[in-house]
Formats: C-alpha cells, structure tokens, sequence
C-alpha cells in the first residue's frame, strides 16, 4: 500500500509541515492505513500523535482519541486547530452547548478527530452516537494507564477492552512513551488488541545529560544552588510533597528566580494561571509534585531536578523525558537518599495493594535506587530496563564523564553490619556513627563494653554516611522511617552474613580522579534553538518573537503553538523572502502559512 503512504507524506508535509516521518512513524501509519491494530512505544517527543492523527485524516470518518486528562485534550485540540484541522473535545468541562455543538459537527462529518476520557468515552449514549458516525481509527494514548504494573495506573483505562467488541472493523492504535515488556504485554491484554503489531522505539535521548547525587540532608540547598547555577532557563523541580513543592519556590523566588508551585492542592483556576505562565515563560521554573505531569509539552524546558526521587525507572524516565523536547541539549538531575528508598516501601506497605502488585512495586523501587546508587551508564541503565540490549555508554551522563572505579570496603562494612547488630536495631544513622567512632556522648558503660565501640577510626563522620548509606542501597540495611526518627536493623539475614564471611564484597564507588566539582561541569554547550544566532540574524528572531508573543496574547494560547523556537531560529537563518520558501521550513504547513505567512514575511522584511 506504498500509495497511501505517500498519501500520508503529502498529509504530514501540507498540514504538519514536516518534511517526513521521523522513526518508527511511518511504520506505525502503514499499520493503521492498512485498517491493523498496533501498539507504539515511543519517547517523550518522538511524535507519537502524528502516528494516528496522520491516519486519522486520511481514513474515512472520525479519529477517536481517548486521552487520560483533560489538559492533554485541550493541548491537543488547540495544536491541530492551529494546523487547520477540524479537532474537538467532548469533557465535562464543557459547556452543553459546546458539546451539543460538536455532537452535531460529528454528526454532520465536519470532524477530523475528537478527544474523549475513557470515563466519557464509555457512556452508553455517546458510544451510541460514536456508532453511528463512521470511525477512521481508535488511539488509547497514554496507553500504559491501563496497566498496574505501570508507575500510572488508571482503573477507567481498564474499561476500554470494550471498544474491541463495539467496533471490531476499526483499527485500534495504543501510544504510550513509557511501557516495559510487562506493562505491553498488559496493554495488549486489556486492550485486546490480539496479535496486533509491536513498535518499541529505542528509548536513547541522546540530547538529555543524566546525573544523580546523595542528598546532603533534606538537599533543599542542593537544589538551590542547582537552579541557581542554571539562571535564565525554563525547568522543573519535582518535590515529593505539597509542602516541599510550597517551600521550594518560595525560597527559590526570595533567590530572584522566577519560580512557582503547582500541585494538586491549589485551586483549579491557581492551576490554570501557572500552567499558562510556565507555558509562556522563557525562563520560569515549576517547583511541583508529580500533579504536574502529563501533557507538559513545553519544548525548551532545559532542565528536570528531582528534589526527591521519582517513584519508579517508568515514572523517572517520564518526569525526566519533559526536558529537552526540542532536541537541543537539557539536563536530568536526580537526588536521592537512603531515607527516601525507605519511605517509598513504606509508603507501599501502607497502600494495602495486594501481595502480588506490591511486590512488584517495591522491585521497581529496587531497580530504581540500583539505577540512582549504580556505577553504569544512566541511560543505558534505563534502556535495558525497557529491554533494549545496549552495550555503550551516552557519553553524557555523569557516570560516562566521571568514571568511577570501586575499591572494596568490606571491612569497614563488616564493622557497621556488626554494630547495627550489637546496638540491636533501635538507633538511627548519627548515632551508629558516633559508636564506631567511639565518641557517643554519655556513653554507657554497656556500649562502651560493646566489641564495636570505637572500632571504625580508619573513616570519617561522611565517609561512614556515605557507607551506611550504601548498605541500604544493597539491602543489607534496612531503615524504619518510624516517623521522621528512623531506626536502622539488619536486613536479609543471609546477605549479611555471606559479608560477614568474606563471600560478598562490599565495593564503594569513587569518581575516578577524585571527588567532581558539584555542578561546574553541568554546563551545557547549546542553550536552546537559538545558541548559533548572532547580529543581524539574533535581532530578527527577537523580533520573530516579539511577533509571537503579541499573536499568542490575542489568540490565548500558548506562544510554542503558533510556531516553536526551532522553527522560528530556522526563519531567521534562512529569512524566506516568499510563501514557497516559508513552506520549506519544518513546522510551516500549509494552514499556519495562510494565517501566519504574511505576517513572519513581513518582520523578515523588516529584519
Ligand atoms: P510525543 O507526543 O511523542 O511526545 P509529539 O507528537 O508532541 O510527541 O511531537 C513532538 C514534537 O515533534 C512536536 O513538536 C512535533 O511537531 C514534532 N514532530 C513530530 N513528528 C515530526 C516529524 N516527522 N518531523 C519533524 N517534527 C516532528
Ligand atoms: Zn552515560
């Protein structure tokens, strides 16, 4: 069917304004053109709407989208009505009128595609409606909602096996950006989605430079200075709580950054107003708990800090992956502690998930903390976790710059495993220190007996942290969070004893050459699509943003939906002097050329 391919090209090329497919793409459309069901895994960026908004306009009928949020849809709808196409949402937010308009338009078949929740989506009356109008195809994004071995569970996805019953003769795309094999493998039960075909795209984000640290402490600091070194760039800073998220942009605004919080206990219309701002800021950083999640398509966020860790590799990969959408160099920052590992168990004990799913979601925190507290390669670390087999390293993350070597410490973590089990697991870190280096206060005359008081004066206070740390980090120690005064015992008798004898070694990683100087090397070359401009050229894309700015105001969108920074900086390179040579830059369709081609061509004019 290589026609309808190049159907598909002129579609992409005269709406998208894309050049051609990109990837697995085209792969994915041939799939649906040819009326199959597919499952497409691909990355943060890589396009996944094109894959069924392309087919979509090309099929007979109406593309249905179900989308798990609403900010998703509406984000979606505004994109493809800048593009020309007739796309619409059916949610609750909506006023009846609106939804009694475009129940009518889909009706009438003046509709390209249409964007429901799976909730919405499921009621017997508009399911009613939707079979009467012809269907080009059906695309579940987000797809990995509808497993619980996802980071992202949504019970109403589970529904949606249902659509293989309702409309069997209508091809069924399932997109997501993150899905290891058993969460696909969950997906296409579920979903019913048969012997469908299967596109993994190599998850490889070569534009995004890994790193992750101990914290120091709660690392608030860390985080501070972090941001501070990175002045002037859009970001995000994922915090574990609401209360985190508030303190953090506070004190990162009386720092002069223009920082704010978002969380799901801020008022709706709060929500709104910042999720604009962050939008149209070029230099505003979100300080946020994981409610600021999906649909983030803001493509110059430059760097993702974890001020605490993320939940899962999936969940990491996701809240990481919304840096650097525009393919220009961005940074992932991780921080990570013992004591965090720890809640998270907690916090599954305390879920009451059944046996059988909590044992999965504590193997993912494992895997988490192996991959944060690990010597590979982060990136190829995550690749394999979703089962590509990689051998090299990125090159850019700080394990690829800063190799670190091991040098065994199994006598010295001999010595904490015992005095973990002299003290009979009722003290926390500081206080196991201070034993080892015989220097507890008021000690009684009892510890002071004990074979381990005092025993460990070949390492510093840091040094032992750092190692007590690490044991936690390989489950020979386990800490009771035990309200915010943890208490550290012994883990898994046998491991401790298999040190004990000498059968496991215990190896500390050190950066190769010495401690790295925190932060200093984490700069980045290219700012953004911009970086290479100079004189003449850097003033016209100003003024091309100026342009877009006041069009974005007028219009209530967001700037990036008029054109990207990309497309902008390719204008002022190349300053097309007419509507053919406009055309000829990505991101310029034919729509966006009829609304917008005057206009650019006139600033280019004047540059
Ligand atoms: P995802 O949903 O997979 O994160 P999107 O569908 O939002 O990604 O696409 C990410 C970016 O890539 C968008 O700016 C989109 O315009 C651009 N894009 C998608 N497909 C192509 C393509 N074939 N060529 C050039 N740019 C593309
Ligand atoms: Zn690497």
């Amino acid at each position: 069917m290589t026609s309808s391919l190049d159907d598909a090209r002129t579609v992409l090329r005269r709406t998208f304004g894309h050049a051609d497919f990109r990837g697995l793409q085209a792969e994915v459309v041939a799939e649906a053109l040819a009326g199959r069901n597919a499952l497409a895994v691909l990355p943060t960026g890589g396009g996944k709407s094109v894959c069924y908004q392309v087919p979509a306009l090309i099929r007979p009928g109406v593309g249905l989208v179900v989308s798990p949020l609403i900010a998703l849809m509406s984000d979606q709808v505004e994109a493809l009505r800048q593009l020309g196409v007739a796309a619409a949402r059916m949610d609750s937010a909506l006023a009846p009128e609106e939804r009694d308009a475009t129940w009518r338009r889909l009706a009438a078949g003046g509709l390209d595609l249409i964007y429901l929740s799976p909730e919405g989506l499921l009621q017997p009356w508009v399911l009613d409606r939707l079979s009467a109008a012809p269907l080009a195809l059906i695309a579940v994004d987000e797809a990995h909602c509808v497993s619980q071995w996802g980071h992202d569970f949504r019970p109403e996805y589970r529904a949606l096996g249902r659509l293989a019953d309702l409309f069997p003769n209508v091809p069924r795309l399932a997109v997501t950006a993150t899905a290891d094999a058993r969460t696909r493998e969950d997906i296409r039960a579920q979903l019913r989605l048969g012997d469908a075909a299967e596109f993994v795209a190599s998850f490889a984000r070569p534009e995004l430079h890994l790193s992750a640290e101990r914290k120091r402490g709660r690392g608030r600091d860390r985080v501070s200075a972090l941001v501070q070194a990175r002045r002037g760039r859009s970001g995000i800073v994922y915090a574990g709580s609401r209360k985190g998220a508030e303190e953090l942009a506070e004190s990162l605004d009386g720092d002069g950054i223009a920082a704010r919080a978002y969380h799901a206990g801020l008022d709706k219309t709060v929500r709104r107003d910042r999720l604009d701002w962050f939008l149209e800021e070029d230099e505003a950083v979100m300080v946020a708990t994981i409610a600021f999640g999906m649909g983030i398509d803001k493509p110059d966020v430059r760097f993702v800090i974890h001020a605490d860790p993320p939940a899962s590799i999936e969940a990491y990969w996701q809240e990481i992956g919304r840096a650097g959408r525009d393919g220009a160099p961005a940074e992932g920052i991780t921080l990570y502690s013992a004591s965090d590992m720890a809640w998270a168990f907690e916090r599954i004990r305390r879920s009451g998930a059944p046996e059988a799913a909590a044992a999965v979601q504590s193997q993912k925190v494992r895997q988490l903390y192996a991959l944060l507290d690990g010597g590979a390669c982060r990136a190829a670390a995550v690749r394999r976790y979703f089962g590509e087999a990689v051998v090299e390293g990125c090159g850019v993350c700080d394990r690829c710059r800063h190799p670190a070597i091991g040098v065994e410490v199994t006598k010295a973590a001999q010595k904490a495993l015992s005095a973990v089990h002299r003290m009979g697991g009722r003290f926390g870190r500081g206080r196991l220190v201070d034993h080892l280096l015989g220097r507890t206060k008021g000690v009684s005359e009892t510890e002071a007996a004990m074979s381990t008081y005092g025993v460990g004066q070949e390492l510093s206070v840091g040094a032992w942290r750092d190692l007590i740390d690490q044991l936690m980090f390989e489950g020979l120690l386990v800490e009771d969070p035990n309200e915010g005064r943890p208490l550290i015992t012994l883990a898994e008798p046998q491991g401790v004893r298999a040190v004990y004898r000498g059968e496991r070694q215990i190896m500390r990683l050190e950066p190769e050459g010495g401690r790295q100087k925190a932060g200093k090397a984490d700069r980045l070359g290219r700012r953004d699509a911009a970086d290479d401009l100079t004189g003449d050229d850097l003033a016209l894309y100003e003024a091309l943003r100026e342009w877009r700015r006041g069009e974005a105001a007028r219009q209530h969108v967001p700037p990036y939906l008029i054109f990207n920074n990309e497309t902008l900086a390719d204008i002022a390179r190349a300053r097309p002097r007419s509507p053919s040579a406009l055309t000829a830059i990505d991101g310029v369709g034919q729509t966006k050329l009829g609304r917008y081609g005057e206009a650019v061509l006139e600033v280019v004019g004047k540059g």
